[in-house]
């Protein structure tokens, strides 16, 4: 019967999560899932993916009803669930959602990043058909074609050198005269001879079923013009979805992801997290990695003698 009880409580629904929860509902405690939209995260927007080992080619949207059907052996998820609220009594989490109140007695945070957007019209209608947000996850699929990538940090540059590596043809777009990334990254660009486009920003991208071409403005002459492209990879960085770990009192590093042990545990007491909100790599298998350690601590945590001894 679900009373609203937990041992713990995870909070997103993304690979992260869902591999928390099979670790967590195997290693026995009862165990929820809250995720405030549909369950998979950033994976749900891959066409394809080639890199989550044991399957050579898998759409986000099938990989995450896969984790979603194994997660839900070992715990109930719960989609469209917001967490509005957490208050701390005693040794027990009360998180007041949108769907109701629930109890745990530790938390995984597993949240995720949103990777932040242009904004220009055909950006979303055309993400999944050529405009990208991972050129680790989609890169693959545009070799040899005409690509463009957008931003002058270290994400930027590193996706420029990784796409020219593997034989696309690469423009970088930048709106300022100068790049923020490192300089090593800036060398490399340069000595691979990747073109840059300075001073110029995205105005829109034009395609019906997939992205055709992407109109740029040079912000010197404020003259626009039409580049066909196959592929448009966005790396204007990302946002932390840190809602829930300020509302924990988490601590965050000074770009707003939360701060971890290797063993994923919080500085606060029984407050854990895994996958994208803990920043670093951001890939599917090394959120699955950290939600198995993460639930494999809250458990430790859970059957130290401070717990035993609350029954
Ligand atoms: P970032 O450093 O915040 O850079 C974002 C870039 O996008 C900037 O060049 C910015 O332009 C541009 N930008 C932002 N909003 C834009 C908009 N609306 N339109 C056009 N351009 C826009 O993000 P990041 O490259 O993802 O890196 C995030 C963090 O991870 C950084 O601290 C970075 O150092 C770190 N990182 C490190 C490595 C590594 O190997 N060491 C690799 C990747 C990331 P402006 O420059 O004009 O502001």
């Amino acid at each position: 019967m679900d009373d609203g009880s937990y041992d713990l409580a995870i909070i997103g629904g993304g690979p992260a999560g869902s591999s928390a929860a099979v670790y967590a509902g195997r290693a026995g405690l009862r165990t929820v899932v809250l995720e405030k939209q549909i369950s998979g995260g950033q994976m749900m927007v891959s066409p394809l993916i080639e890199n989550w080992p044991g399957d050579k080619g898998i759409s986000g949207e099938a990989l995450s009803a896969r984790m979603k059907q194994h997660a839900e052996l070992y715990a109930p998820l719960k989609e469209f669930t917001e967490v509005e609220g957490i208050e701390r009594d005693g040794g027990l989490f009360h998180l007041r959602t949108s769907e109701g109140d629930i109890r745990s007695k530790a938390i995984i945070i597993a949240t995720g990043a949103t990777h932040r957007k242009l904004g220009v019209p055909g950006e979303e209608e055309l993400s999944g058909k050529g405009v990208s947000f991972c050129a680790t996850c989609d890169g693959f699929f545009f070799k040899g074609r005409d690509v463009i990538v957008v931003g002058g940090g270290n994400t930027a540059l590193l996706y420029a050198i990784y796409l020219n590596n593997i034989g696309c043809h690469v423009k970088l777009v930048h709106r300022r005269d100068a790049f923020r990334a490192e300089k090593a990254l800036q060398d490399q660009v340069a000595k691979f001879g990747i073109e840059t486009v300075l001073s110029s920003v995205v105005e829109r991208f034009l395609g019906e079923d997939s992205l055709d071409k992407a109109v740029i403005k040079d912000l010197r002459t404020g003259l626009s013009k039409e580049l066909p492209v196959a592929g448009a990879f966005i790396a204007v960085g990302e946002e932390p979805n840190n809602g829930v770990a300020k509302m924990l009192g988490v601590e965050l590093d000074h770009e707003g992801y939360v701060n971890v042990e290797r063993d994923m545990r919080t500085n606060v007491p029984g407050v854990f997290a895994a996958g994208d909100i803990t920043g670093g790599l951001k890939q599917i298998v090394v959120a699955a990695g950290e939600g198995a350690v993460a639930a494999t601590s809250a458990f430790e945590s859970l059957m130290s003698p401070y717990w035993l001894t609350r029954g």
